[in-house]
This record gives C-alpha cells, sequence and structure tokens, in this order.
C-alpha cells in the first residue's frame, strides 16, 4: 500500500496516549478503511482477539506492527497493563476478529476503563455484520432492537423471546451455523409461522446468500441442507394493526356462529354484526 492514501485531515493520527478501536472486515478483507490502516501501521501496539486473524489483514496490507492477544479469557489480566501503557503514553489500537470490538466481542471494559482513568477513547468505524444484515434486508432499518447471541439458558431464552415477538422494530440476532435450524423452529413458536424473517449468511463474502420469506419458507429452505458460515438473522417488526384486524375478524366469526347458533338466520344476523361493528354487511358474509 502507498503512502498518498487519501488522509487529508487527521494526520496527526495516531495520537499519544490513545486507545482507538478499529473496526476491521467481517469477511472480505478489503473492507478496511484508509484510515484504519494507518492506524494500525503507526500505534505502539494491537490488542487483538486472535493473532493469526489479525495476522491476515496485516500481511494484506504489509502491516508491521507489535501484535498482542486481548481476548475474553486473558482480558482481566490484561487490561491493566494496557490502561498503564496508555497513561505511559503509548498508543493502542483495539482490534477483534471480525468488524466491531465489542459488538458480541471483546472490549468493553477496557474502553470502560480507558474511560475512567481519563484516556481518550477514538473509535475508527468499520463494517458490523448487524448493521450489514439489516442494511440488507430491507426491513425497518432506522429502529431497531439487536439482541446478539440469545442466552442459552431456557428461562432466560424463553423470557426475551416472548419480549421480542411483540416488539414492533426489527431485531437482529447473531447465531451459529449449527444452531441455526433449532433457533427457526423456535422462532417459529414464538413468532407464528408467517412472520417475515431474513437470514444473511457469509456476508460480504463469495459466497453471501440472503434467505428471506416467512419463517415456514425459511424453515423449509434449510431443511435438507448443513448449514455452514456465519449468520446474522434479521426479523420484521411485528406488525400491530394487522395483528388486530386478525384478531378483529376472528372475534365477528365467533359472534356471527353464536348467533346462528342461537337461531338467528345468517342475513340478521350479519346486519346486527354489521352495525355493531360498523363495517358493511357483505364483509360478514364473506367471513361466513
Ligand atoms: N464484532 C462482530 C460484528 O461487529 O458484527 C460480531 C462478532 S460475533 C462474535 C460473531 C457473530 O457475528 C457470528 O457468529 C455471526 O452471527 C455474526 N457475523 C459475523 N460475521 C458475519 C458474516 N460475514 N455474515 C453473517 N454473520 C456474521
Amino acid at each position: 500500500m502507498n503512502n498518498k492514501t487519501p488522509f487529508s485531515h487527521k494526520n496527526y493520527e495516531p495520537e499519544k496516549g490513545v486507545l482507538f478501536i478499529v473496526g476491521t472486515p467481517i469477511g472480505n478483507l478489503n473492507d478496511i478503511s484508509f484510515r484504519a490502516i494507518k492506524i494500525l501501521t503507526e500505534v505502539t501496539l494491537i490488542a487483538c482477539e486472535d493473532t493469526r486473524q489479525t495476522k491476515k489483514i496485516m500481511s494484506k496490507y504489509e502491516i508491521t506492527n507489535k501484535l498482542i492477544s486481548f481476548n475474553k479469557v486473558n482480558s482481566f489480566k490484561k487490561t491493566p497493563k494496557l490502561i498503564d501503557n496508555l497513561l505511559s503514553g503509548k498508543s493502542i489500537a483495539l482490534v477483534s476478529d471480525a468488524g466491531m470490538p465489542s459488538i458480541c466481542d471483546p472490549g468493553e471494559e477496557l474502553i470502560r476503563d480507558a474511560r475512567s482513568n481519563g484516556i481518550n477513547v477514538t473509535c475508527i468505524p468499520g463494517p458490523c455484520a448487524a448493521l450489514t444484515a439489516i442494511v440488507s434486508s430491507g426491513f425497518n432499518s432506522s429502529r431497531f432492537t439487536f439482541e446478539g447471541f440469545l442466552p442459552r439458558k431456557n428461562s432466560m431464552r424463553e423470557s426475551i423471546l416472548l419480549e421480542l415477538c411483540k416488539n414492533e422494530k426489527t431485531t437482529i440476532l447473531y447465531e451459529a451455523p449449527h444452531r441455526l435450524k433449532s433457533l427457526l423452529k423456535e422462532l417459529k413458536k414464538y413468532f407464528g409461522s408467517g412472520r417475515e424473517i431474513q437470514v444473511s449468511r457469509e456476508l460480504t463474502k463469495k459466497f453471501e446468500e440472503q434467505i428471506g420469506g416467512n419463517i415456514e419458507e425459511v424453515i423449509n429452505y434449510f431443511e435438507n441442507k448443513d448449514v455452514i458460515g456465519e449468520i446474522t438473522v434479521v426479523i420484521k417488526g411485528l406488525n400491530k394493526r394487522k395483528e388486530k384486524k386478525e384478531i378483529n375478524k376472528n372475534a365477528i366469526k365467533n359472534d356471527l356462529n353464536d348467533l346462528i347458533n342461537a337461531g338467528l338466520s345468517l342475513s340478521a344476523a350479519s346486519k346486527y354484526l354489521a352495525k355493531k361493528n360498523n363495517i358493511k354487511k357483505s364483509f360478514i358474509y364473506n367471513l361466513y
């Protein structure tokens, strides 16, 4: 990579004593910003989740810099040392294996501790699977709920699913490929088979796939397939008006049956219910 990349401003970066949170690709190694490459090249050290993953980016962009591993297992031990380094004026880049650090990845505690120690924190944004999936879905993308991975414990899982199925906002979930089929079955149970969803597989990669439809259709699609690759699930929010209309229809049908069973003619029962619900008599005839 030549040095004539368009860094028209922020040429002062990386400043000393700053923690840079750097977004990296979620699959396609071209999805990285010039600024991210500059920071990764010039900071004192890079704290990364798995050195083997980060080395792939470094080798593509010919970055030779010091890497230290910083993951779920060792973050508790390593955080105080990184904070000391930052306080002594070193600049550190934090990256995860893919996407934005701290989105279902390590980083939250380090960022919090850096802030509470008065250290400057700067985020260099990059791809995120959740946002890439929701934007690709065509569902409402301005108001959404991101749940990450659902908890494994049944009771916690159930209470979250009960809440999510009533949510009018779009929901985004992360899931491991070997659990996708059982998640889809669970979604069918709570959201109903007709709810629209989109499964994004291998986003930004060569074999990217977007499988959209109602839950039943998506279950059928995966039925005889081995699910491999990375998966993000996007669920359309509940359409309360449509739901209410369905409930009303069912209630009117029940009333109609009751009246006919009680001896009223179809015409008399329809006339009565049309007046009561302020709807056309023909609508009630059609329900019958
Ligand atoms: N920090 C990452 C981000 O910003 O999206 C997420 C890390 S989380 C440990 C990994 C999960 O993100 C995967 O199990 C999958 O659910 C989702 N994911 C990551 N890359 C993906 C991709 N290329 N396609 C679909 N989902 C992906």
